[in-house]
């Protein structure tokens, strides 16, 4: 397999063609973004952890029998991935309240949600991800009915394998989004999981152990992430 010219530049990954047309590199870079790429920074070895987190993630998702894009490690930095035509709705579940859903609806952050939620948001920076239902996203192209469905069927069945993947480890998975494309027709999770899309607290202090530390200025972000990783089982 050859590396070819970058077909892409996102705000942490960028992806290359390969001499295989089904195939893309994905390279976890060190910058880091926050509130629609407000708020910037390049922090030292956040590339290699999240792209090693992210290949120990998803291997547990393909095991587990969740279709990944995910196909194996290159290098400390680059991953091989499907090419996925990747459908701009980003998917959002949560298990305890933080973040925008408490700004949205005035909950307190740290309330348990039993049922967990779920939530549509349209991939669209300068529209700073608006918050979508399925119908916009019927209407408006985005997905389709039985993708919908099958998004949602995947994005839980990811809640059930890695809470208790976390929980295990001493962490509550307080919340994540995921992003889905589609190989041969097929509903496949695409992008990475990994700190920077996830919300991870520490079940017994409640410390943030996730891309709030970045966020929020509190210091340590990628000593957490790796923290995060090495209770989990991931080899840096
Ligand atoms: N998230 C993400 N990318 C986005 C928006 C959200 O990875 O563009 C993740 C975020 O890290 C958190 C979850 O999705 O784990 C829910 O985010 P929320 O809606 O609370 O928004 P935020 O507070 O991050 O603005």
């Amino acid at each position: 397999m050859q590396k070819l010219e970058e077909l892409y530049s996102g705000k942490a990954k960028s992806i290359f063609k390969t001499d295989d047309a089904d195939l893309f590199v994905m390279e976890f870079r060190d910058d880091t973004s926050a509130f629609d790429g407000v708020k910037k920074a390049k922090l030292s070895r956040k590339g290699e952890v999240n792209n090693k987190f992210n290949a120990f993630i998803m291997s547990k998702l393909a095991e587990a029998g969740v279709p990944v894009h995910f196909v194996r490690l290159l290098s400390e930095r680059e991953s091989l991935v499907k090419r996925l035509q990747m459908i701009p709705v980003e998917c959002v579940v949560r298990n305890v309240a933080a973040g925008s859903l408490c700004r949205r609806l005035g909950i307190r952050e740290g309330m348990e949600l039993t049922p967990p939620t779920y939530e549509l948001f349209l991939k669209n920076d300068e529209l700073h991800d608006p918050m979508i239902n399925e119908h916009h996203a019927r209407a408006f192209g985005w997905a389709t009915d039985e993708q919908l469905e099958e998004m949602k069927a995947q994005t839980f069945k990811v809640n059930e394998i890695l809470k208790s993947l976390f929980d295990a480890a001493g962490m509550t998975l307080v919340d994540y989004k995921l992003e889905f494309g589609l190989v041969d027709g097929k509903v496949t999770l695409g992008d990475e999981f990994s700190p920077d899309g996830c919300r991870i607290w520490d079940k017994a202090t409640g410390e943030k152990m996730d891309k709030d530390r970045f966020r929020q200025d509190l210091g340590d972000v990628i000593e957490y992430y790796e923290e995060v990783g090495r209770r989990l089982g991931v080899q840096f």
